[in-house]
This record gives structure tokens, C-alpha cells and sequence, in this order.
């Protein structure tokens, strides 16, 4: 009989984190090593619950799984749901699970995530007082809020905000009186500064939701029906039911009890390679403490997931590659609260200089160091999101006119000069939850996804916060499709054949020039060749072609300022790139006529090096351009982006060395 001969790696928890973490395993080819065993707690297989809110009042949450069971047996997962892993022998390596299962394990990783924190207060175990975060909490909350006509949620932070206004909708119709407690001076205190929070809030009571700030709860009493919340400062609130969501701790308890290393404030320690205090067993999620910080946003625990995928597969394969590491996650957060944007990127709290545009319904502030980007806090709408997003992640600069117009108007930028995202450097981050960037979502759009949810699907992005989708949106208008660009529309597709042709020839010039013998002069004046030569022997020819030379070279110069002039309208970029590669073979033909392949010395070698090398990147230039135009081919792009910068940089000499060159002409 044939025995398993992989080594067997155990996953304690199957929530949104341990899928990612599966996902990536497939995809790197991991299960032709490992024996995946997955055990999850909860009833269903791994589950979006970042969105659960939108399913309240609705009876069907297959929608929400991250894929179904037969993903992971289709994918060779051995997956245990409703079976929650009791115990851990360390020394065996043995798990021990509810379903009495034992087994031996090679590798573990934690991913259990965290648990509702309740405060130790008196009344929280009362029938009518729930926690929000999982599937049947959601059922639970929705069929008791069934004969209740108000709530209270304790805790003013996302997940309050979000069910009581989930309530509050889904019971329109019969009115259910929602209520948020929260013990701070203003809503969302962990990421909003007060101006921003007021904003907020104030959208919050045009919903219909009551919020009481400043109020600690004591305990909770039950009168009948009625769950009173008492406060530290005698005052009271009767409601008919309490949602607790005051904030999360990491799921540690079993990790403890197996005497892994755990922070005092809750995780369970973990190096940049995710490994515990024990080397085979590693954590990932929520429930893992990084430097001292767990993170109760979704993305960094994506990012973890990757970054072990890569390293066990990395490990098994003996692989060379050297390990990744986790260096610390975004904490950046973008999130759609009762249908409002509220959003704080990079060093959002930052005490450096702040410019600050705000109103009655949308607050937006930047925060800016050495004249340079570095933090955001948005409530509410902003167009220019995506791009300030950019700003803030590539430290960019904020000139003062910006500043004026912010201030004024609210807005950074002027409506012509934002760069559609299809322009945006490949590199950008898009889509903040998952990392994914432009030029990967570029790609997907060419190659067939002409919707949210089809390049969502492929790439990931816009699965979280949904904050990205407008971006998405813009880029799938922005970016034609390979047959709208290559083969529906005859001019470009002219323009790349035509552009690959041009670099070739040009190619062929440069090399010509380069290798070639120079044309001797004629030993008699009496044939054709006498006639030629007079072209690098006569003064007067020598200018004509010098000259028209120069002229030429302006030509291009001058083309290419118009690629940098985006508002000059006229006519297709392909066309414009085309004839600067045609201009270009043509001062390569007055090269040879100026010159009769004759290198020169000092100064004037100097020159037609210079004049060589640019051409010669510049015809590599426009060959890979060509060809990145016909495939739609990321590294490709990368080669294009870099020649032409270096194409840009050798141009720089050209003007002085043949201002020198005229110079020493009529001199001499
Ligand atoms: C309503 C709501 C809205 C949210 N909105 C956002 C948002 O907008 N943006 C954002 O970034 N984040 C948001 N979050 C947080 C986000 O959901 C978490 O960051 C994410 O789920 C963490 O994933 P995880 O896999 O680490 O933990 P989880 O998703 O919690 O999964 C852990 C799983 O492990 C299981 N488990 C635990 N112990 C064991 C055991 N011993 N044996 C077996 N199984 C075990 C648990 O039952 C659970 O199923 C939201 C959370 C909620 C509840």
C-alpha cells in the first residue's frame, strides 16, 4: 500500500485569513508537499465577514463564503467544520480536537483570530444582550430584534455603528429606536480626531441614530422586557436589546495553554516570519501579535498569509530564495459606514502640519511633512480619494497652490490635471485591503475583465472595503481591451507594427554605423563616387546635411514634449510615436551623410557616441514598446518604462556637446 510520504500541516481556525492563507498554498503548488488538514469552529467554511452586516434580512448566506467546501477537497484540503481544535501537545506534535480526533502534526499555523471583547460588567450574560461577530450571531441578533423596538449598541466604534444602523434598516417598516453608548468624548476615537468624528456623527443622527458620548457602562439590569444600561454617571437607558462591540481581542487561549510565547496585551508572538516561540508553529491573523501590535484589520493578516505560503513552499522546495518577511502591516483603513466614506491612511496622526477642509457633510484633512504628503483622514465623499490615497502611500509633494485650492475648495487638484487611474505608475496600490496594484489590474482589464466583479474576481481587489471599486470602475473605461486596442482600431494597430518596423530599421542604422568601415575619399575626380563624396568634403554639403541634421533631431525633440504636454489635444499618441521613430531613422541616414561612417576623435567622437547610444536605446525603446502595445505584457512595460528614461537621459548631453561642435567648426 502507498503511504503519504508529505509532511502534514495543521490550520486551527477556518476564517478569512486561513482561506487566504489556503488559497495562495494552491496556488504556489504546496499540497504536492503538505498534507493540508484545516479545523474550523464554525458550522461553514470560511466567510466573508467583513460584509456580514449586508446579509441581515437575508435568509441566504452562500453568497458570503469565500468558496465553497468542495473547494478545498476539490483542492486536496481536508477540511473539519464545526470542530474546534481542544489541545496541543507540543512535544508529540499532536493535536487533540473536539471531535476526538488526534493527530500528528509536521506544521501548525494559527489562525483563530479573535474574540468580541465583553467588559466585566454585571447583566452582559442577560437573554436580549448579544456580540456581533460571526454567522449566528448575526442570526441571533436578527430574530430577537424581531419583537424588540429598540437597541443599544455599546461601543462606538465600526462594528456599533454598523449594526445598529443594520437594524435600524432592516426595520424600517415596523421603527426600532437604535442607540449607540460609546465612553469617549467622540465617535471612532482609535481613528478620527474630533472634527472628523462630529462630521460623522452628525450623518449618523440624519439617520435616525441616537449617540450618547461620555457614557460608561456599569452593568446592565433587566426590568421585564427591558434592559436597562446604567451609567458611571447615574444616568440610565432602557432598551429591549444591547449589541456589545466594544472592540476584539486576539484569539490566544489555546496557544497559551500549549506555553507559546504571548504578548501581555493579547496575541501570540510572532517573528517577520510569522513563527512562534516554537519554530513548527506559526500564526497568522488576528490572533498573532507582531512586535507588540495585533492588528484587527483584515489586509495585514492577507499579507501574513502570503508571505507563509511563500515561505513554506520556499522552505520545502529547498529552495535557494531567501525567506520573506512580514515587516508590519497597513493600518490603514477605508471603510463604508452606514453608506459613509471614512477612511485614514498613512501617519494620519501625525503632529506635523495639517491643512484642513471641512463642512457640515464631508471633512478631509491632510497631514504633510517637509511639504510632503504623508497622512489622511477623510469622512465622506472625495473624488480625489484613489489619488490622495497615491499621494500619501509616494510621499508627494504638496506645492502651495494645491494647498490654496484645498483649502478654498476642498480639492488638491485641478479636474483636467487628474491623471485617469490607467495612467497611475504600475506600482500604485489600488486596492489598500489586498495590495493589489495598477499594473496588475491594467493587465487583468486588457486581457477580458470589463467588470467590478470580473477583475474583483481575478485580482482580488475591491473583496474587502469595496472603497476601490470607483477606481476599478474608472480604470475598466480607461483601459481598452486587447481587441479594442490591437484589433477593432486600425491605426494603432498600424501604429505597433509600424513603430516595431521603424525600431528595426533604426536598429540596423545604429549597428551599420557603428560597425562600418569609413567611405574612403575618391582617388579621382572623374566618377560618380567623386560626386558623392563631396558630401564630407565640401563645406557647403557638410552644412546642408549638419544642418537638416540639427532640424531633425529638434523634430523629435519637439515630439516628444508633446507626450509630456497631456493637455495638447491633437491627434493619436501612437501617431506622434511613430513619426519620432521615423524621424529618428532619418537623422541616422543624415548621420551617415554627414559623416560617411567616420567616427571622428576628442570632441567630435565624444558626439557620435552619444548620438549612437540614443539611438540605439531609443530604437530597444520603441521595438519593446511595440511589442508591450501587442501583448499587453507587464515586464515588458517595466523594459519600455525604464529605456525610455534612460533614452530621456541621453539626450541631455546632445544640445551642448553640438553647440561645441559648431562652435569648434567655425573656429578652426
Ligand atoms: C461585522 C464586521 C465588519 C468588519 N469590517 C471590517 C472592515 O471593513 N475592514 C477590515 O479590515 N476588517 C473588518 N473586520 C475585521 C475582519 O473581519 C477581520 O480582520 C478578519 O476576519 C480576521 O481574519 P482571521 O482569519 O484572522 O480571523 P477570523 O475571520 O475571526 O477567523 C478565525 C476563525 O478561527 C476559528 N477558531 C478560533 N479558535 C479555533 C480553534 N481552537 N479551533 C478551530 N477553529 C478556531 C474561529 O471560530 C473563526 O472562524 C470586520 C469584522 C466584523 C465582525
Amino acid at each position: 500500500m502507498e503511504t503519504d510520504s508529505r509532511l502534514t500541516l495543521v490550520i486551527v481556525g477556518n476564517g478569512m485569513v486561513s482561506y487566504k492563507f489556503c488559497e495562495r498554498l494552491v496556488e504556489n503548488g504546496a499540497t504536492a508537499q503538505f498534507h493540508v488538514v484545516v479545523f474550523g469552529e464554525e458550522r461553514v467554511p470560511a466567510y466573508d465577514r467583513v460584509h456580514l452586516t449586508e446579509f441581515f434580512g437575508s435568509d441566504d448566506t452562500e453568497d458570503l463564503l469565500l468558496a465553497p467546501e468542495t473547494w478545498y477537497t476539490e483542492n486536496g484540503i481536508e477540511l473539519h467544520l464545526g470542530t474546534s481544535v481542544e489541545s496541543i501537545d507540543r512535544e508529540q506534535r499532536i493535536i487533540h480536537t473536539s471531535s476526538d480526533l488526534y493527530i500528528e502534526y509536521d506544521k501548525l499555523v494559527f489562525a483563530t483570530g479573535s474574540y468580541p471583547f465583553v467588559p466585566s460588567i454585571d447583566g452582559t450574560n442577560l437573554p436580549g444582550v448579544f456580540v456581533y461577530r460571526t454567522i449566528d450571531d448575526l442570526r441571533d441578533i436578527e430574530d430577537y430584534s424581531r419583537n424588540a423596538k429598540s437597541v443599544a449598541a455599546i461601543g462606538g466604534g465600526l462594528l456599533g455603528l454598523e449594526v445598529t444602523r443594520a437594524l435600524e434598516i432592516s426595520r424600517e417598516e415596523g421603527g426600532i429606536e437604535a442607540h449607540i453608548v460609546h465612553r469617549s468624548s467622540h465617535l471612532m476615537s482609535r481613528q478620527l480626531n474630533p472634527d472628523a468624528a462630529a462630521v460623522l456623527q452628525n450623518k449618523v443622527e440624519e439617520m435616525d441614530i441616537r449617540v450618547h458620548l461620555n457614557k460608561q457602562t456599569t452593568h446592565i439590569t433587566a426590568e421585564g422586557k427591558t434592559r436597562v444600561l446604567h451609567f458611571t454617571d447615574g444616568s440610565l437607558l432602557p432598551v429591549e436589546m444591547v449589541v456589545i462591540s466594544a472592540g476584539v481581542r486576539p484569539r490566544d487561549e489555546l496557544a497559551r495553554a500549549c506555553n507559546l510565547i504571548c504578548s501581555v496585551d493579547g496575541g501570540i508572538e510572532i517573528n517577520d516570519e510569522l513563527q512562534t516561540s516554537d519554530t513548527d508553529i506559526y500564526a497568522i491573523g488576528e490572533c498573532a501579535s507582531h512586535k507588540g501590535k495585533f492588528y484587527g484589520l483584515v489586509s495585514p493578516g492577507y499579507k501574513m498569509a502570503e508571505v507563509l505560503a511563500k515561505n513554506l513552499t520556499a522552505v520545502e522546495k529547498q529552495n535557494e530564495k531567501r525567506l520573506q518577511r512580514f515587516e508590519g502591516g497597513d493600518v490603514s483603513t477605508t471603510l463604508k459606514l452606514m453608506g459613509v466614506d471614512v477612511a485614514v491612511f498613512g501617519e494620519y496622526r501625525s503632529e506635523d502640519a495639517h491643512i484642513t477642509f471641512a463642512n457640515s457633510d464631508v471633512y478631509r484633512q491632510l497631514a504633510y511633512r517637509n511639504g510632503k504628503c504623508v497622512g489622511a483622514t477623510v469622512v465622506g465623499i472625495w473624488r480625489e480619494m484613489g489619488k490622495v490615497q497615491q499621494a500619501v502611500a509616494a510621499n508627494r509633494r504638496i506645492w502651495f497652490w494645491n494647498s490654496w485650492r484645498f483649502r478654498r475648495k476642498g480639492k488638491l487638484w485641478r479636474e483636467q490635471s487628474m491623471q485617469g487611474v490607467q495612467n497611475w505608475s504600475e506600482d500604485t496600490v489600488i486596492c489598500n485591503c489586498t495590495g493589489v496594484k495598477r499594473g496588475e489590474l491594467s493587465h487583468a482589464c486588457t486581457t477580458g475583465c470589463r467588470t467590478v466583479a470580473a477583475l474583483s474576481e481575478t485580482t482580488g481587489a475591491a473583496t474587502v472595503c469595496g472603497m476601490c471599486v470607483p477606481l476599478l470602475e474608472e480604470l475598466i473605461i480607461g483601459m481598452p481591451t486587447v481587441s479594442e486596442r490591437y484589433e477593432d482600431n486600425p491605426p494603432l494597430q498600424y501604429s505597433w507594427r509600424g513603430l516595431f518596423g521603424a525600431s528595426l530599421v533604426g536598429l540596423f542604422l545604429v549597428l551599420l554605423t557603428y560597425f562600418s568601415r569609413p567611405i574612403p575619399f575618391s582617388a579621382t575626380a572623374q566618377n560618380l563616387h567623386h560626386v558623392i563624396d563631396a558630401l564630407w568634403r565640401d563645406n557647403f554639403w557638410k552644412q546642408v546635411t549638419g544642418y537638416t541634421l540639427l532640424g531633425l533631431s529638434a523634430g523629435a525633440l519637439i515630439l516628444s514634449l508633446r507626450k509630456r504636454w497631456k493637455w495638447l489635444p491633437f491627434g493619436d499618441f501612437g501617431i506622434w510615436r511613430l513619426i519620432h521613430a521615423l524621424i529618428g531613422i532619418g537623422t541616422l541616414v543624415f548621420l551617415v551623410a554627414h559623416t560617411g561612417f567616420r567616427l571622428g576623435n576628442n570632441l567630435n567622437q565624444i558626439l557620435m557616441m552619444s548620438f549612437l547610444m540614443l539611438n540605439l536605446v531609443g530604437t530597444l525603446g520603441g521595438g519593446i514598446t511595440a511589442l508591450s502595445a501587442k501583448r499587453g505584457s507587464t515586464p515588458l512595460h517595466r523594459w519600455q518604462n525604464w529605456l525610455i528614461r534612460v533614452h530621456t537621459v541621453l539626450f541631455w548631453p546632445l544640445p551642448v556637446l553640438i553647440l561645441f561642435h559648431i562652435i569648434a567648426i567655425y573656429y578652426f
